[in-house]
């Protein structure tokens, strides 16, 4: 019997939901049972509601005209989003998940889509036509410890931080946020915002581990831990270095 449990909510599971990302669901359920801890997870969808309370957020990405579709139905939820984050509940947003998370997203249209405002970024979308960031990407964060990431990346915005937010992760190989200045994502508090599908918990058990931490923090406090972590299967193992190869050989480096 578990004595620890977490409740997380995935936001949109139907329509934000891209390259995989239903993957980091399946990996939170996974790596919580390694660390004996229950895991519940409600889907929200279109005119639903957040439950009362919960531990984790998780939003996944999508292409403008899903965006478009749930850009109303998440600033129903905002301030609801705000409170949670600002009393500590954890969130992961991926791709145009955390595009919607930040202060708005200006599609290649000119359509602005209002965000959460959870990370002090905004994003553009250059005019149709332009390069879009697509391919595997190796990144290394100094977040809790976790060192090198990987994931695949493919949007057309490009997002940039403001002074609010430090970047998750810094590109080795990859386009990152923009392109331009080597950041990749964002972390406000223990909000964790990304460009890298993948999925990505499974290949990066750390970065599971780093959302189940800040999950149980918020539910029993600031002592709270999964004491002794189990190491990362073999399997995650081989898979981030399958990634980060693939990114060294295939993946664009930033002075591209
Ligand atoms: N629509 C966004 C873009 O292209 C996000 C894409 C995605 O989530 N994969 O910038």
């Amino acid at each position: 019997m578990s004595e620890q449990a977490i409740r997380a909510v995935w936001l949109y599971p139907e329509l934000m939901n891209v390259y995989a990302d239903r993957g980091n669901v399946i990996a939170l359920r996974a790596r919580c049972a390694e660390h004996d801890v229950e895991c519940e997870v409600e889907h929200l969808e279109l005119a639903g509601e957040l439950p009362d309370d919960a531990d984790l957020v998780l939003i996944g990405g999508g292409q403008d005209r899903e965006q478009r579709r749930v850009a109303p139905d998440v600033q129903r939820h905002a301030a609801r989003l705000r409170e949670w984050h600002e009393g500590g509940v954890a969130f992961l947003a991926v791709c145009g998940g955390f595009q919607l998370f930040g202060d708005g997203y200006r599609t290649a249209r000119g359509e602005e889509l209002p965000g959460v405002g959870l990370f002090d970024v905004t994003t553009v979308a250059p005019p149709p036509g332009a390069e879009r960031c697509v391919g595997d990407v190796l990144a290394e964060t100094d977040l809790d410890g976790i060192g090198e990431v990987v994931g695949f990346e493919n949007h057309a915005g490009r997002t940039y931080l403001g002074p609010g937010v430090r970047p998750f992760a810094r590109v080795h190989h990859g386009w990152g946020n923009n392109g331009v200045d080597g950041t990749e994502g964002a972390v406000a508090g223990s909000a964790l915002g990304t460009y890298l599908h993948g999925s990505l918990l499974p290949r990066n058990p750390r970065v599971t581990d780093w959302l189940i931490a800040a999950a149980l923090r918020h539910r029993y406090g600031p002592e709270a831990s999964t004491a002794d972590a189990p190491p990362e299967g073999a399997y995650a193992a081989r898979a981030r270095a399958a990634a980060a190869t693939a990114a060294r050989e295939r993946g664009r480096t930033p002075a591209d």
